[in-house]
């Protein structure tokens, strides 16, 4: 089946969640269909196959779902970049503006080499500011960004404009 589709079919429309006005993609039916998060995970590693991946970066919390089983099957290792304070070691840190204030994300600074070939996957690509950040802790350490993988991309909030360095790959977008 088409996987796009698929992905689609397997989203469920929570309105007003986090906040009034949003309407939040919920991708645990997806998770929890055995074939979808099968054909998800070889979705997003099946594009990347030929790239010498080192590390895939999974981004707290549902990058984290996608990211691990992605680098198991690239023969790849996992590195999560975590909201500020959760990780215990010196760290690298970027920010980003949300609506109201601003968000850090972090990755241990020792996590990534200088050279490596890194992947960086979500679930959701929206506004792109946590995917830029991404980006820059993979810059800061010295490693080599070959790709930013979501399930979905939320085309209308235009987040692929703050990474067109990246060319973000979606599996599907709304
Ligand atoms: P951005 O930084 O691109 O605006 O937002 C992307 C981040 O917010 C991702 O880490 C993603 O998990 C989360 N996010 C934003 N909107 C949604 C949504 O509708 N559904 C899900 N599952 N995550 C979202």
């Amino acid at each position: 089946a088409d996987l796009s589709a698929l992905i689609t079919s397997g989203l469920r429309d929570v309105p007003d969640f986090p906040k009034e006005g949003v309407v939040f993609k919920d991708i645990t039916p997806l998770l929890a269909e055995p074939a979808s998060l099968r054909a998800v995970v070889e979705g997003i590693a099946g594009h990347y196959a030929q790239d010498s991946v080192d590390v895939v970066l999974g981004l707290e919390a549902r990058g984290f779902i996608l990211a691990a089983p992605v680098a198991l099957e690239l023969g790849a290792g996992f590195v999560p970049v975590r909201k500020a304070g959760k990780l215990p070691r010196e760290t690298h840190r970027a920010s980003y503006d949300l609506e109201y204030g601003s968000e850090t994300v972090e990755m241990h600074a020792d996590a990534v080499s200088s050279g490596s070939r890194v992947l960086i996957v979500d679930d959701v690509l929206a506004t792109g500011g946590t995917g830029r950040a991404a980006v820059e802790l993979v810059d800061k350490s010295g490693g080599t960004v070959v790709g930013f993988s979501v399930l979905v991309e939320l085309g209308f909030l235009q987040g692929r404009s703050k990474l067109t360095d990246v060319e973000p790959h979606a599996l599907a977008v709304i």
